[in-house]
């Protein structure tokens, strides 16, 4: 059946500016990385993209690694956007990264020209659009001189391949240069994407000051610690969970007796504010203003869902926040 999106779905979503630009985030996005490869079911993550957009989440992050197989999510995704999203293309914010291994030899990973430049002409390739809104540098290069990187992300902006640029997992000093660079060069960074949740909190060591400092939006990847903080392991390791499958980036030895008291803790907290763990986990990370918006993953429409209903109760009072702190510890 074709696709029509929602009429009310610019009602319940709220928006907020990324850092200092003229961009607006939902403060809940979806990426793309597991779930929308080519492993996965077709009707399952088509009914959670529609739904996403349905409910106002106007943007979507994917990579070119992502799938499995390498490139899969891209092209799914692209063959999504074909049959529904089409008509939509300026309401979307569609972002692709490069900076891991994506093919053999010296011209497929990291941050030269070579491979940014071709990474994107194959992304954009993949998901049938002229542009993304955001192209990310996925990792730091620590190899290829930092201007290089830069110039190629300025680039492709002047060329008109990417809207907007990104940093992903860099840390603050490193940032803060790039970001210098990026000025001088013309072309802003939008947004850096660095992983912060509850129980991995580096970012809040310089990072977050350096993003405020320089008018930079934040992103925060697995902002659920890949289900974590969610109440799906409070009871062990369900069949069909990320932890349960062989390709899946969350691995059962992450899960450890101490951090399983941690969530349970956390999980009671969150019942006695009459939200879910994950709904929790996310409104507390969305209480710094600097968090332009949260990146969630859901192997589901109705994991979404309930990521999105967090927006419904973002205050904590000054209790709940040290028995967290107490908690996390
Ligand atoms: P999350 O921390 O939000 O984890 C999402 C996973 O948690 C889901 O796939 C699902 O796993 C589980 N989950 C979500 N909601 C619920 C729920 N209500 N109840 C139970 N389980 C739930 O984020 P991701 O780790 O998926 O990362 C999100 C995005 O961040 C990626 O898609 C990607 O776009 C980006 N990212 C960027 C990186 C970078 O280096 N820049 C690295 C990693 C991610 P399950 O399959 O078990 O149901």
């Amino acid at each position: 059946m074709s696709y029509q999106a929602s009429a009310s779905r610019y009602q319940q979503m709220q928006y907020r500016r990324c850092g200092n630009s003229g961009l607006k985030l939902p403060m809940v996005s979806l990426g793309l990385w597991h779930n929308f490869g080519g492993v996965d079911t077709f009707e399952h993550y088509r009914d959670t993209l529609r739904t996403a957009f349905d409910y106002g989440v106007t943007h979507f992050d994917l990579a070119n690694n992502y799938g499995p197989p390498a490139g899969s999510a891209e092209e799914n995704f692209g063959a999504l956007m074909k049959r529904d999203f089409a008509p939509y293309r300026d309401e979307l914010i569609i972002s692709s990264k490069a900076g891991y291994t994506m093919w053999e030899g010296p011209y497929g990973d990291w941050g030269s020209k070579k491979y940014l430049v071709a990474s994107l002409n194959q992304s954009l390739k993949r998901m049938g659009l002229d542009y993304v809104d955001i192209f990310y540098h996925h990792r730091p290069d620590p190899d290829t001189p930092l201007y290089e990187t830069m110039a190629t992300l300025d680039l492709m902006v002047r060329q008109g391949k990417a809207l907007y640029v990104g940093l992903s997992n860099y840390p603050a000093e490193l940032a803060a240069q790039a970001m210098d660079i990026l000025n001088q060069l013309g072309t802003p960074c939008l947004i850096h994407q660095p992983r912060y949740s509850m129980v991995d909190r580096w970012v809040e060591d310089g990072l977050l000051d350096v993003l405020a400092e320089k008018g930079v939006g934040c992103i925060p990847f697995s902002p659920l610690a890949q289900g974590l903080l969610t109440n799906k392991y409070l009871n062990g390791v369900p069949e069909g969970s990320r932890a349960s499958k062989a390709h899946g980036f969350l691995k059962t030895e992450h899960i450890t007796p101490e951090l399983l008291t941690k969530i349970k803790q956390l999980h009671e907290v969150a019942q006695q504010r009459g939200q879910s763990l994950a709904q929790m986990a996310l409104a507390w990370l969305l209480k710094d203003e600097r968090v332009t918006s949260v990146l969630v993953g859901a192997s589901s429409a109705q994991q979404l869902k309930e990521s999105l209903a967090s927006l419904n109760q973002l205050n904590f009072s000054v209790d709940e926040l040290a028995v967290i702190e107490q908690i996390l510890a």
